[in-house]
């Protein structure tokens, strides 16, 4: 074999074993944003996980190693401005099995006496950065549902608004924007009762409705791993 395709082939195999997927039966606050309490229930009584992300390919880790490390960068420029503060564990104990488990980026302040803000930070790809007018409605669920969580931990934190700042991957007129949020209501009073829901049945030992009308609907499509499983069962 040449010398530079072994070369190439320790970096590929390398960064397969640096990135680490998603598994398990925790719910994390962005499961939260498309959530299905039938699509937990039926994992649970499968004995499937429910977080269950495939390895991605190296060309893509590099990608997403990128993003974390530019996310540290501005992490980093918080720190060295004194206003980064200290981050919280945020969870909420549906039922004392099913624990939903939130991580914001980080946590800062914005004068010496002022309180302590979430911030929610995202890199962007090419060209986004210069023609975004507001933040993406998942990143505002997002940092909605830490509002919330903070709340309900009693964290130090603001409850009522945050900021998602994003990053340009690439060097561009406009590197960094960022957005004041405020808490999203509505979407808290969906999240509240799917998770009663969620207790609900998980207590009774049943199954919720479905809320996909056939396997090929959006949330079914995209959003949802087991599908056939669903409309398999009654
Ligand atoms: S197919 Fe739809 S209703 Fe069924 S588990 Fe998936 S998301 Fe839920």
């Amino acid at each position: 074999m040449e010398k530079s395709k072994i070369l190439l082939d320790h970096i590929y195999n390398g960064l397969t074993s640096l990135h680490t997927s998603r598994t398990g039966m925790e719910i994390h606050a962005t499961n939260l944003i498309d959530f299905c309490p039938r699509a937990f229930l039926l994992c649970q009584r499968e004995g499937l996980l429910y977080n269950d992300e495939e390895k991605i390919p190296g060309r893509r880790i590099i990608t997403f190693e990128v993003g974390k490390a530019v996310e540290g960068v501005i992490l980093r420029a918080l720190q060295a401005s004194g206003v980064l503060r200290p981050l919280t564990e945020l969870y909420i104990n549906v039922t004392p099995e099913i624990k939903v488990l939130g991580t914001p980026d980080g946590a800062c302040i914005l004068t010496i006496e002022d309180e302590v803000y979430i911030i929610e930070l995202k890199t962007t790809g090419k060209d986004e950065i210069e023609t975004m007018i507001e933040p993406y409605i998942n990143h505002v669920c997002q940092l909605s549902l830490y509002l919330w969580m903070a709340e309900i931990r009693r964290a130090p934190y603001v409850y009522t608004d945050g900021f998602v700042v994003y990053v340009s991957k690439l060097e561009k007129k406009e590197g960094i924007k960022v957005y004041h949020v405020q808490r999203n209501e509505a979407f808290i009073g969906r999240v509240r009762e799917q998770l009663q829901v969620l207790k609900t049945f998980s207590e009774s030992g049943g199954l919720p409705t479905r809320i996909c009308n056939s396997p090929t609907a959006l949330m079914a499509k995209n959003h949802c791993g087991i599908p056939k499983i669903c409309f398999k069962e009654g």
